[in-house]
């Protein structure tokens, strides 16, 4: 989740999302956008709940935009269908728009301004890294890739790099590796490496690291 005085969206909504933003006591009305990096189920299963928990329990009335890669409503609908039968065809009680987004095209949602990279990560559409301004602030998000040079362009001049390094050494094609992210840390120009999906091995061996890890609830001002 990323907030700026004037909003607040989230890069990607996972499957544990919801249950997290409750543990944290963060009310999912206070979003007003979603920005999905690729359409694979731990990065956007999370939304068929938040979704109908705004409508029946949280009674939203606030708009909410959802944008990722072409084809992101039909996926999301349904998801939303098969967890709960019927519920694609809900009018929603709150504005719900979807947006689709282009590589490299830059695209502004209320204070945030996102440009999505093409990275390396089959998933049924495209898969994107981003780059996100909030006021005069720079994110960039790796979403989910096996090594590209497209990394150093998202993460250039950035005040965080939020990057996938989902395994050690060997990993399932298509994610990044501790071993290969070592050796691009010199040509990486951010000001704070923030390493996030990490498999079990990788949580194991985090000592072994010397990288800054995500933690669950964890607060960063920029
Ligand atoms: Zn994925
Ligand atoms: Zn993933």
């Amino acid at each position: 989740m990323v907030t700026s005085n004037s909003g607040a969206c989230l890069l990607d909504c996972g499957a544990t999302a919801f249950v997290a933003m409750r543990r944290f006591a963060i009310d999912p009305a206070r979003i007003d956008a979603i920005f999905l990096s690729h359409l694979h189920g731990d990065h956007f299963a999370g939304l068929p709940f938040l979704l109908l928990e705004q409508h029946f329990v949280g009674r939203r009335d606030r708009p909410l935009v959802i944008a990722g890669p072409a084809g992101t409503e039909q996926r999301l609908m349904a998801a939303v269908d098969v967890f709960f039968p019927g519920s694609a065809k809900l009018a929603w009680r709150f504005p719900l728009t979807f947006a689709e987004l282009r590589e490299r095209r830059t695209a502004r949602f209320g204070p945030f301004a996102i440009t999505p990279h093409l990275v390396t990560h089959p998933s049924g559409s495209a898969a994107f890294a981003f780059r996100l301004q909030a006021g005069d602030r720079l994110i960039g998000y790796s979403g989910d890739t096996e090594w590209t040079d497209v990394l150093l362009k998202v993460a250039r001049d950035t005040d965080l790099f939020i990057t996938e390094c989902y395994a050690f050494n060997n990993s399932p094609r298509y994610h990044l590796t501790y071993n290969v992210l070592r050796q691009h840390l010199h040509e990486l120009h951010t000001k704070r490496l923030l390493l996030t999906h990490l498999s079990q091995e990788m949580l194991d061996r985090r000592d072994e690291i010397g990288l800054e890890v995500a933690e669950d609830g964890q607060l960063i001002e920029l």
